[in-house]
């Protein structure tokens, strides 16, 4: 088992939109195969006909390409285990049927959902088992003879495990440990069904994992009792001795923790809980997702690593290669973890100052443009520098940093009434004489002429100060004066002032 090269899978069911949990989970499988050298396996697992969403493996792969979240092989990547679609494999899973089948590990069975609905009304908690299957239509029960003239006749059917009753079961999972369960407790899954020939996700899952060479099964949230009957499909197999390691991880859960974490949740409290933006096909509903709101790549991987792991210390901030080298399924915890969105927009906030500022410029640039503002990307960089430590999105950058690109039209009531004085306008056109003849325009030089100009008329520092600002800003908000005044440049600093004076005089 240790020689073998490390092999992991993520395995969604095209059913919607990946939620968030699904993306950690594909996290985890990639930090994993990555930190040992192995493979990380993309398998569609879309069995269920009924269930089947189209565009949502589009959807999968882009979302997890968004993350840099990569694959080695699978659906849309190659390999040399594929088809990697199970509805692409139907007469690979059929083998597996029969050889249960004539093993007698697992048997036919006719009811009819009426049949099982009666049985269940009749008897409370029924469950098709050892004790109960004998009192049922199928192939342990009927004469050969029977059962082959109703398959002739083309009569639905489904394929039953055959659980023995009163077996222990281990199953030895990395993050829960060793957890034993009586047989008896596990009912007859269906393996298979006649009707659309294909196989239930329990056998398509094994008999993948195994032919693809799995070393190790890391999922999420789904735990008991699939774990053990997956154990026992393994041994009725005769696949035993290759079984991969689990490792189930521990839930998401609501925000206040009590719960999982579902979609509603999202609503309720504003936050996405889908990677991607989500038109849902049928019904036109929009989700939304990490990417559109804004949300750096880099910090929703961050952030998601730490829902159910940490790296033994109280590190937080990683990037990709750093979790990489640090991740480690020991120290995923077994109770769930508290999906804490306000975590994830400190993570954003972090991941934006970690950035060049050049870098957040560029995102700041389309946000400019739908704004109408035409700007020089030096310049954008500049402002980026002085304002994004005020932020958590790169768009609330247009809200603090607005006045940078375009002059203020209003000046906010409440400011001009505290802060607009008597003489405000007397003294701002002397502050403009002295701007006039400042040079250089820079932050320091001009901040020491001022200062020594208001000095020497016995001014009030703090109310040129705030007036000042009104004018360049709008309102009494923004970085230091002579940071403005320096960006803004002489000219547009001495437009604003003499603006402001003809309107709030
Ligand atoms: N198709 C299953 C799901 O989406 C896969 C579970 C697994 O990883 O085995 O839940």
């Amino acid at each position: 088992m240790s020689q073998r090269k490390i092999r992991v899978r993520f395995a969604p069911s095209p059913t919607g939109p990946l939620h968030i949990g699904g993306v950690r989970t594909a996290l985890y499988n990639y930090l994993f195969a990555k930190q040992h050298g192995g493979d990380f396996v993309l398998r569609i697992e879309d069995t269920d006909s009924q269930r089947f969403v189209p565009g949502a493996e589009k959807y999968i792969i882009e979302s997890l390409d968004w993350l840099g979240i990569r694959f080695d092989e699978g659906v849309s990547f190659g390999g040399n285990y594929g088809p990697y679609r199970q509805s692409e494999r139907r007469a690979i899973y059929k083998e597996y049927v029969d050889q249960l089948l004539s093993d007698g590990k697992a048997y036919i069975a006719f009811d009819t959902p009426e049949e099982l609905d009666k049985k269940r009304q009749e008897t409370a908690n029924f469950q098709y088992d050892a004790s109960t299957r004998m009192q049922m239509r199928n192939s342990l029960k009927l004469e050969e003879s029977e059962v082959e003239r109703l398959v002739k006749e083309g009569c639905q059917y489904v394929v039953r495990i055959k659980i023995e009753p009163d077996e222990e079961v281990v199953v030895n999972d990395l993050i829960r440990g060793k957890v034993t369960i009586n047989s008896s407790v596990l009912d007859d899954k269906v393996l298979y069904k006649s009707a659309d020939q294909l196989p239930t996700y329990h056998l398509a899952n094994i008999v993948d994992d195994h032919l693809m060479k799995i070393t190790h099964v890391i999922r999420g949230e789904e735990w008991l009792p699939s774990a053990p009957l997956h154990v026992l499909l393994y041994r009725g197999l005769g696949w035993e001795e290759s079984m991969p390691e689990f490792a189930h991880l521990p839930l998401l859960l609501k925000p206040e923790g009590n719960g999982k974490l579902s979609k509603r949740d999202g609503d309720r409290l504003g936050f996405p809980v889908f990677p991607l933006e989500w038109k849902d096909p049928q019904t036109g509903d929009i989700s939304s997702g990490y990417r559109e709101s804004g949300y750096l790549p880099e910090a929703v991987v961050n952030f998601l690593a730490l829902l159910g792991w940490n790296p033994g210390d109280d590190q937080e901030i990683m990037n990709m290669v750093e979790l990489i080298q640090k991740f480690d399924l020991s120290h995923c915890s077994r109770s769930g973890a508290k999906f804490d969105y306000e975590k994830g927009k400190w993570f954003n906030h972090q991941y934006i100052l970690k950035k060049e500022n050049k870098e957040v410029a560029t995102l700041f640039m389309p946000i400019l443009k739908a704004n109408g503002v035409k700007a020089n990307e030096d310049y954008v960089e500049k402002v980026v520098g002085m304002m994004k430590e005020r932020v958590s999105f790169v768009k609330e950058l247009w809200d603090q940093a607005s006045f940078f690109f375009v002059a203020p039209e209003n000046y906010d009531e409440k400011t001009v009434k505290k802060r607009w004085k008597e003489n405000s306008s007397s003294q701002l056109s002397e502050l403009i004489e002295v701007l006039k003849v400042r040079e250089p325009f820079d932050i320091e030089g001009t901040e020491e002429e001022v200062k020594s100009w208001i000095e020497q008329k016995g001014y009030h520092l703090g109310n040129i100060m705030n007036a000042t600002r009104l004018a360049l800003v709008g309102e009494g908000k923004g970085p230091h004066i002579f940071d403005i005044t320096e960006a803004l440049g002489k000219e547009e600093s001495i437009r604003r002032i003499q603006r402001a004076i003809d309107v709030l005089k």
